[in-house]
């Protein structure tokens, strides 16, 4: 009798105790999704399905991303079709029950947090065009702070255990967020209605929070990459426009930007579209801090 009460009492002790659970396995589809991870689940296993010199609407299902999902307990994707050409094959070959659609472990943030630009009917062409609306909302950095609070909840839904742990860390992440916000939206007063030409819709969130203007793009349809023809139609426009910059990403052929600049003699400024940490663009406010002095450095020099 004794020594089975010994027994129970023990084995309570040993529940009582904080288990060595394993820490989450996350997915990520793109490094925006992976950086903010890093700050709210910092024991999380993460990794990145495409890098900042990749054009995150067009990848290959490689054998090794399909393992990596195939081992995931959550993938974070923008959605809104960002990934429709490559993220269903991997779902289908990863054949991992927890990340298919519907399941708590995949989390597209589009559906959480409001889109811009969505179509009410799309013509079939050419090119890619984004229905549910723009899916590059990691750029705006309200939305960010949006997404961190859904990734949050859905780290403390799949993994209880560390239930507080994620509220603390995105709490203390929120806070700093709300300071970086408003010191990055006074510096950024310079920028205010200052014109910009493009290369496809992918900073229009930020555009949009920095109330900057887009005056043309040299892509002649969302998705169809820049033409001769196109270019040329921009030239006069651009030079009685006068917008600070000629952007494009670092994914991106400068070749187009380059030959409407030396037309123009508008600069052309190449950006990260999502954090590098090769690159020493670590977290998410790495990457605005990172966005917002290339900005001002020309607005400075102009
Ligand atoms: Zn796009």
């Amino acid at each position: 009798m004794m020594h089975i009460r010994s027994k129970l009492s023990a084995l309570a002790l040993v529940a009582a105790l904080p288990l060595p659970a394993q820490a989450l396995n996350l997915f990520a589809c793109e490094p925006e999704w992976a950086s903010l991870a890093g700050v709210l689940a910092p024991e999380a296993k993460i990794s990145s399905a495409t890098h900042v010199y990749q054009d995150p609407h067009y990848i290959e299902a490689r054998p090794s991303l399909i393992a990596r999902l195939r081992r995931a307990d959550l993938a974070v994707c923008s959605g809104a079709a960002l990934e429709a050409g490559w993220l269903p094959a991997l779902q289908q070959r990863a054949a991992n029950p927890d990340v298919q659609p519907g399941q708590q472990g995949m989390l597209y943030v589009a559906q959480w947090v409001e889109t811009i630009d969505k179509m009410e009917s799309v013509s079939f062409g050419v090119g890619h065009v984004h229905p549910e609306g723009n899916p590059h909302l990691h750029l705006d950095p309200e939305r960010m702070r949006q997404a961190g609070a859904v990734l949050s909840q859905r780290l403390a839904q799949l993994d209880p255990e560390r239930r507080d742990a994620y509220k603390v860390d995105y709490l203390r992440w929120s806070m700093q967020w709300e300071q970086k916000l408003a010191d990055w939206k006074k510096r950024a007063e310079p920028l205010r209605g200052r014109k910009l030409v493009v290369q496809h819709t992918t900073f229009d969130y930020l555009w949009r929070w920095l109330g900057m203007d887009v005056v043309a793009d040299l892509e002649p349809k969302p998705g169809v990459p820049p033409t001769p023809g196109h270019l040329a139609t921009l030239v006069k426009q651009v030079e009685q426009e006068r917008p600070l910059a000629i952007v494009h990403s670092w994914y991106q052929d400068p070749q187009s930007a380059n030959w409407l600049s030396e037309r123009t003699g508008v600069p052309v400024l190449s950006l990260p579209s999502t954090t590098a940490p090769d690159e020493g663009v670590v977290t998410p406010a790495d990457l605005f801090e990172h966005l917002l002095q290339q900005l001002l450095e020309l607005e400075r020099a102009g």
